[in-house]
């Protein structure tokens, strides 16, 4: 039986001022390696998504869709996992919220699953958020909606650039949905920020030659992928932001997980 009395050594000591924070690390780690553990055990995607097409270099998405491993220590840190999962739970608020507003959002078909479109046999896919089918305010319908959960310097530039100029990466992802699901109208994006919970939402024009540029670039990808040539480098110097993380400009590297691999190549 498990002693739970003071001293059994199963309790914290309520006058030991560590206390709180032991409890803490201890929910936490805990926390932390099932998060790993379930990345660790999704089977690795072998296309390239349309959320990462808009990215600057062209052999990291190459590196990404070949599931070619990271550098090691580079995986997914358990802090980047819990973002990840806070914006996939965002998103379904944001979509509640539009629902009980009066949207007619569709999110999932009848068979469960998100509506998507799959090119170059399947090489190139991507999911949307959802579809507007008709809306409580002045938008044509129907939309694609497209939803990113921001931290909050994040979302202050996206509302106060847009998000074509602000996240070139989303505008490039929301394009090639526009393009490949056949919903020419604007699209309604929109950013929640995930530290006060304010919600940005912005017509985003459909954009054909944006479109057509991604779909080239995707082409380009799985051409270099069958001839197993690798593509190259968006940049000549190692220390660039765009391999290794931060700010450039207004905009925001993360660090390449194939730093060590890229640049161990002669070119
Ligand atoms: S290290 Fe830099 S050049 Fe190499 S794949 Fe990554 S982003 Fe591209």
């Amino acid at each position: 039986m498990l002693d739970l009395n003071h001293g059994s050594g199963a309790t914290c000591d309520p006058h030991d001022p560590r206390r709180f924070n032991i409890v803490s690390d201890q929910v936490n780690g805990t926390i932390d390696r099932m998060l790993t553990a379930r990345q660790r055990a999704q089977a690795p995607r072998r296309y390239i998504g349309a959320s990462g097409i808009g990215r600057p270099c062209l052999r990291q998405i190459q590196y990404d869709c070949m599931a070619v491993p990271k550098d090691e220590g580079r995986d997914f840190e358990p802090k980047t996992l819990r973002i990840f999962e806070a914006g996939h739970k965002g998103e379904d608020i944001v979509a509640a919220w539009l629902k009980d507003a009066g949207f007619d959002l569709r999110t999932h078909g009848a068979d469960g699953r998100q509506y998507g479109y799959a090119q170059l046999d399947g090489r190139f896919k991507g999911h949307i958020d959802g579809v507007i089918l008709s809306a409580p305010i002045s938008m044509p319908t129907p939309a694609l909606w497209e939803n990113k959960v921001l931290g909050s310097g994040s979302w202050q530039d996206t509302v106060k650039k847009g998000v074509t100029a602000s996240k070139p990466i989303y505008a490039a992802q929301m394009a090639i949905y526009q393009a490949y699901m056949d919903l020419p109208n604007p699209a309604l994006f929109t950013a929640l920020n995930r530290d006060t919970w304010a919600l940005y939402a912005e017509l985003v024009p459909a954009d054909p030659v944006l479109a057509q540029r991604m779909s080239d670039r995707a082409v380009q990808i799985v051409r270099a992928c069958a001839h197993q040539e690798v593509l190259p480098r968006a940049t000549t110097h190692r220390d660039a932001k765009v391999c290794a993380g931060g700010h450039d400009g207004d905009h925001w590297h993360p660090p390449c997980a194939w730093q060590d691999r890229c640049w161990s190549r002669p070119a």
